[in-house]
């Protein structure tokens, strides 16, 4: 495939055309794989975003006025497109990430297929609601207007999954864009505008520049005429963001870290709590906003359950991410790499104890990549910043539990509440964690089982407002209200 073997150029997508960026300025990219730098891709600055926002300015008017059906087709073609290309772009997803290309394969690049997918569908049935004021003669109607130009900024983690989480449904109600991919992961977002133009997207309707978050991302964020801002990433960006955005009265979506809880009760089906606790643990090296990093366990299985997760664990091959049977693959950069890897030296300052793992892999041919092994460490306080902090790496934690009480504490006990999971077979242990959980996703006996239509995003410090479904199409629009008074007949 010629995509793996060159030095790739990435380029602005401005105005449905491939640019570079006016001061001509170029960052490396790197495969996580190998270390190498495989490409370059724009260090945009002020002046792109400006361009960026000026093509989506002058699409508004036209794109606002399409019909929904032919808004619907279109997304359903970028949606085709997508599947047709599924082997190119799980390649490229898994080169720039580092992720196992099977991965990318099964998850990643379908899933981004199905947002627009989705969202072509569900545009076709999103309504406004209507309020007779009785004894008033007064009718009221609420239309949902596009907002005009809305920003998108996504992180490096699910790269094209997560970007087009928002694209689709901002395309869907209307909007025009200007869209940022994390500088680290930029080539599959530079793919989809080949996409884009290849499925008939008017010019100008999506527009994607590259480059820093502190800078490109900064420049959208603080755009006069950019009246709202999607977002995801870490909540101290999400934190900056707001507070740029807030006393411009942009609407804002932040949906930022986790910290999650894996709650195993004893009895819950242990083999599937077990196969599925691998994959919730170190799905995508770890670096997935709804891992459950922190497993508590009951008391009566703990030491079963730890001489199982650690038996299946070794069993996970790290290795070169375009392997077919890798199951872990490189970390997303070396500067991450090193953030993980300082939290197991915390941990064995805190008196955590490392049960399993803890050491960089040196990958046979890929010396250079940036591989950690997968790894377990039991700690005993919840307050220690393994159990407080965002790692967002192949570290779990395990902890035990007596009681409801105690579990239901320490799942709470974080400022995170992105998701939680519930191990059980109990249905008034179900209803009553459900409901006391603080989190915006709980999955009982499961884990990011996915449909579409729900309300997706986080409690406490892990955001504000919520993606998927009609809540996405509502965060792209502007509700206005019509009262209409008339004459009763005499
Ligand atoms: P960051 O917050 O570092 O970056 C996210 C995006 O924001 C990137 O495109 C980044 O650009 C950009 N950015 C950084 N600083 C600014 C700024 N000051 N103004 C505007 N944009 C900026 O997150 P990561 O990419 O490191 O992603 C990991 C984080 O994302 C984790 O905390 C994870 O939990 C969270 N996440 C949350 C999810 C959720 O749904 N709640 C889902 C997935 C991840 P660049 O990288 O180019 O510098």
């Amino acid at each position: 495939m010629e995509l793996m073997s060159k030095m790739m150029t990435i380029k602005n997508y401005i105005n449905g055309e491939f640019v570079n960026p006016t001061q001509d300025n170029w960052l490396d990219n790197y495969n996580p794989s190998n270390g190498e730098i495989y490409g370059q891709i724009p260090n945009s600055t002020q002046d792109d975003v400006e361009n960026a926002y000026q093509a989506a300015a002058k699409a508004f008017l036209s794109w606002s006025n399409t019909t929904l059906e032919e808004r619907s087709n279109i997304l359903s073609k970028i949606a085709d497109l997508i599947l047709q290309k599924i082997d190119f772009l799980a390649a490229a997803e898994s080169k720039d990430n580092g992720k196992p290309i099977l991965l990318a394969k099964q998850v990643d690049i379908p899933r981004a297929a199905s947002n627009f997918q989705f969202f072509a569908n569900a545009i076709t049935q999103f309504s406004s609601e209507s309020h007779e004021s009785v004894g008033f003669n007064a009718m009221n109607f609420t239309l949902r207007q596009p907002i005009g130009v809305v920003g998108c900024i996504s992180p490096w983690n699910l790269p094209l999954y997560l970007f087009t989480w928002k694209i689709a449904p901002a395309i869907a109600a209307g909007n025009c864009l200007v869209a940022k991919p994390s500088e680290i992961t930029p080539m599959t977002a530079y793919l989809l505008g080949e996409i884009c133009n290849e499925a008939g997207l008017p010019k100008g309707v999506l527009n994607i520049v590259h480059g820093l978050g502190t800078s490109t991302g900064q420049a959208i964020v603080t755009h006069p005429k950019i009246k709202a801002i999607s977002f995801t990433g870490g909540t101290k960006t999400g934190a900056q963001i707001a507070k740029i955005a807030a006393p411009m009265f942009k609407k804002l979506s932040l949906e930022l870290g986790g910290k999650n809880p894996n709650i195993i009760f004893a009895d819950g089906d242990y083999d599937k709590m077990l196969t599925t606790t691998v994959r919730s643990s170190f799905s995508n090296q770890g670096q997935i906003c709804l891992c459950g990093s922190r497993i508590l366990v009951e008391e009566s299985i703990y030491e079963k359950f730890k001489f199982d997760f650690i038996q299946k664990v070794s069993e996970l091959k790290v290795g070169n991410p375009s392997s077919l049977d890798t199951n872990i693959g490189a970390l997303v950069s070396a500067a991450h790499l090193q953030k993980v890897k300082s939290y197991i030296d915390i941990a064995e300052n805190e008196g955590g104890k490392i049960l399993f793992g803890g050491d960089s892999v040196t990958v046979k041919n890929f010396e250079n990549g940036y591989y950690l092994q997968p790894t377990i460490i039991e700690v005993s306080d919840n307050n220690c910043r393994l159990n407080q902090e965002e790692i967002f790496g192949p570290v779990v934690t395990l902890m035990s539990f007596k009681t409801d009480e105690e579990a239901l504490f320490l799942a709470n006990d974080v400022k995170y509440g992105l998701s939680a999971t519930l191990w059980t077979n109990n249905l008034n242990r179900t209803m009553q964690f459900s409901k006391q959980l603080q989190a915006g996703i709980v999955w009982v006996n499961t884990w990011m089982l996915r449909d579409l239509r729900t309300p997706f995003g986080g409690a406490k410090d892990s955001g504000v407002g919520r993606e998927g479904g009609f809540e996405a199409l509502r965060f792209f629009t502007e509700p206005k209200n019509i009262c209409i008074q008339y004459e009763s007949p005499s």
